[in-house]
């Protein structure tokens, strides 16, 4: 109401709103806006601007006038005859009509002089409902001095219908040019607007749709349903639906004109009015694709990129699922078998990542296969078969009748992957023998949970691959196992740089009893668990690959100590150090001898490395490798093979190794009885002269032992017969005494 009171400067948005808010008290229908520019052509009517204009007497009585003249006071164009003859001051309010007769005379008196052009009068005009509006009326004569008088409405109302013309057409264009289907209901779901891109989605054309339920674009199936969303996206406003817990957008299935049905998104707004004012837009997107992209993710999360076959999520979610269900059907058994390759990663390191590739492909062809074939007693699917990362594959049976069926099928497995894998490759083929370990959990008897079951099945493939090539159900006996372990791995790391570790050190001797050298031994006493020999635990630590900082440790401890000796006046000494495989495959080992040796000033001879003879021997000819370049940064340094005898290598390789000394394992040594034993000390003594190599032999128990072994030509000599290893303080004491 004030806008058309007031004549004062507003706000270009606050008239907007003012006037929106108004424009059904004043019956502003918004159609009669187009009317504007719709000027009717007759000849009664000057040729029209924007201003409404009329033609007065001298004395201010209308003759002719202009539609938009009549729009200026809120007076349609059948209201035009009852203008004529009315007086122009019958429309200006009466307080001003005083002043506004005095301008007006002026006006025109200053025409018939011809110096009056475009005299303007500002004033207020009288609207058909009362109000006042602001208007401006000019005044102007031509040469002939004809008046021409125009009025113009000089509120801001034209400028906001103009602007909400502007932006009505804004929202078509744009509604016409979006690729998404915009449709608007009202609330007996029939739609009232639709734009062209429902073609797109729909296969109908805009008109089609217009004036028809809603339903049509859904199955019907479906729609009783939606509907019922529908409703509740027509009645609750944006701002609340969050609490209602309503999404901003829905996915449902849409039906096109041809009857083919595709998954939509619809997103809704809804207008504020109430009743048939209140209006619901939805904006419908045809999400087929994105779909089928989501379909291609969900697959490539899920599956293994190498085998196609399901990975550890897929396990894990189809493990829920299978105990799930078990949950209701409490007489169902399931099996979960762990597969892991035997001889996987030498084949990997020595045929290169390639063919390892070729062989977990064709290991994933080989499973799902031999598990498919019609005649056997147990079939199962190929999505039962994931791949959990390496060679470690899983097979979940997700029905079996009796635990036997499990090794029916670990047992056929066994025997495929026996068979040998021919690669070809590199011009040739190549036949590779590989084997398999399995380890079964069934379920629900060995865990209730999925993790347990992982767990269970994985402790269960463990203790099959200590002998290879088999299967084994877990056993409670296994977790005790398994769960000693655990404490072991924790304890280790807690005792990490704890104090918990030392270093015992056992003289080397020569013939004559001599000490030449010590062998650092590592002693682990945990403050629960005790004293525990290094057998138990150095496996674990190389599995848990602690064994690297705890080898750096050691050798740090042993140099430092062999650097006291040395001061302590025994600097012929040299210290013998066991190294893990992991450690000698580390680049950087080379770099850590030599950066310890140079931080307690130690000659690289005074340090020998002891590297296990199945530990060189697993790839030897990266631990060739590997050896060079550990004497190349460390000019001087001896390596030793130890416990040698125990790895059955092919005794040619010996000759590679840039090795110095040879330690005869002391099994051998500690069973002379046996004739074997002595056959293969005799070998070793033989070929370790032919070589150059210092022989040591270890676990010199008995006087008759070593006598034995002395007079064969062995150098050196290790075992209790000697010493013990000692604690560092009782071993200078020994020194002491020994010189
Ligand atoms: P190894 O390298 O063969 O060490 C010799 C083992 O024989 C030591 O056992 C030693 O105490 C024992 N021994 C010495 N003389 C005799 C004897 O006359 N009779 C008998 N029966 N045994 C004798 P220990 O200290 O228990 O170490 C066992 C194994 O643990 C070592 O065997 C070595 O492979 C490993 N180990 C020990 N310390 C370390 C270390 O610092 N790093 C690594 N990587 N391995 C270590
Ligand atoms: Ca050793
Ligand atoms: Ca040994």
């Amino acid at each position: 109401m004030s806008l058309l009171q007031s004549n004062g400067p507003y706000r270009f948005e606050q008239k907007v709103e003012e006037l929106e808010s108004i424009l059904d008290d004043v019956s502003y229908d918004i159609q009669l806006l187009k009317t504007y520019h719709h000027i009717e052509d007759s000849s009664q009517y000057l040729p029209d601007n924007d201003n409404g204009w009329f033609k007065v007497t001298d004395d201010g009585k209308v003759l002719t006038l202009n539609e938009l003249f009549l729009e200026v006071f809120g007076y349609s164009r059948e209201s035009s005859l009852s203008f004529r003859k009315k007086m122009l001051i019958e429309l200006i309010p009466d307080h001003l009509q005083q002043s506004f007769q005095a301008q007006w005379e002026t006006a025109i008196q200053a025409c018939r002089n011809g110096n009056g052009r475009d005299t303007v009068i500002k004033t207020n005009g009288l609207h058909r409902t009362g109000y006042e509006i602001p208007i401006a009326i000019t005044v102007a004569s031509d040469d002939t001095k004809r008046l021409f008088v125009s009025v113009k409405d000089v509120s801001y109302r034209k400028e906001i219908e103009k602007a909400l013309l502007a932006s009505r057409e804004n929202y078509r264009v744009l509604a016409e040019t979006a690729t998404d289907a915009i449709i608007q209901i009202k609330n007996d779901f029939i739609i009232h607007f639709a734009n062209s891109a429902v073609k797109k989605i729909f296969a109908y054309k805009k008109e089609e749709v217009e004036n028809r339920n809603i339903g049509i674009l859904f199955p019907a199936s479906r729609y009783k349903n939606y509907k019922k969303l529908f409703s509740k996206y027509f009645f609750i406003d944006d701002i609340h639906r969050k609490d209602t817990g309503l999404q901003s957008s829905i996915e449902v299935l849409g039906l096109r004109k041809d009857g083919e049905v595709l998954p939509l998104e619809i997103s809704f707004g809804n207008s504020s009015g109430v009743g048939d004012k209140r209006i619901l837009t939805c904006i419908i997107r045809d999400i087929a694709f994105r779909k089928k992209a989501e379909r291609r993710l969900k697959y490539l999360a899920y599956h293994d990129k190498l085998t196609s076959l399901g990975n550890r999520d897929r396990l894990s979610e189809n493990l829920d699922q299978v105990l799930q269900e078990m949950q209701r059907d409490k007489s169902r058994k399931a099996a979960l078998l762990f597969l892991d390759l035997d001889g996987f990663k030498k084949v990997n390191d020595s045929l290169g990542h390639e063919m390892g590739d070729i062989i977990l492909k064709e290991t994933a062809r080989r499973l799902s296969d031999c598990l498919r074939s019609e005649d056997q007693v147990y079939r199962i699917q190929m999505e039962d078969i994931y791949r959990l990362g390496g060679d470690e594959f899983t097979l979940l049976l997700p029905h079996i009748r009796r635990s036997e069926d499990a090794a029916i099928v670990a047992t056929r497995i066994i025997d495929r992957i026996l068979e040998p894998f021919m690669i070809k490759g590199y011009g040739s083929i190549t036949n590779v023998n590989m084997g398999v370990s399995i380890g079964i959990a069934l379920i629900p008897d060995d865990g209730a949970d999925k993790n347990t079951l992982l767990r269970n099945a994985d402790t269960a493939m463990y203790n099959a691959k200590e002998q290879g090539n088999t299967y084994m159900f877990f056993t409670r006996e296994m977790n005790n196992r398994a769960l000693d372990r655990l404490m072991m791995e924790e304890g280790l790391r807690s005792s990490l740089g704890s104090g918990d570790f030392s270093v015992h050190y056992q003289p080397i001797v020569d013939e004559n009893g001599t000490i030449k050298a010590l062998e650092a031994l590592i002693r682990w006493t945990h403050p629960e668990m005790g004293f525990i020999p290094p057998d138990r635990f150095i496996g674990i630590a190389e599995d848990t690959r602690l064994i690297l900082p705890i080898g750096k440790w050691v050798m740090e401890t042993a140099c430092r100590s062999l650097k006291k000796l040395h001061l302590l006046g025994n600097s012929d000494l040299y210290m013998s150090i066991n190294i893990s495989t992991l450690q000698l495959e580390r680049e950087d080992l080379a770099a850590n001898v030599k950066a310890i040796l140079e931080k307690f000033k130690l000659d690289p001879t005074s340090l020998t490395l002891e590297l296990t003879e199945t530990g060189v021997m697993t790839y030897p000819e990266t631990a060739i490798r590997k050896m060079k370049l550990l004497l190349e940064v460390n000019k001087g340094l001896r390596i030793a093979i130890d416990d040698f005898g125990t790895g059955y290598s092919s005794l040619s390789y010996l000759s590679k190794f840039p090795v110095k000394n040879l330690k005869i394992d002391k099994s051998f040594v500690g069973n002379m009885d046996d004739s074997n034993n002595i056959k293969i000390i005799n070998s070793i003594l033989s070929l370790g002269q032919n070589l150059g190599l210092n022989i040591i032999a270890e676990g010199v128990e008995e006087k008759s032992q070593l006598e034995y072994l002395a007079k064969r030509g062995c150098h050196y000599f290790q075992g209790y017969y000697f010493y013990k290893p000692l604690r560092f303080d009782d071993l200078v004491e020994e020194l002491r005494n020994h010189r």
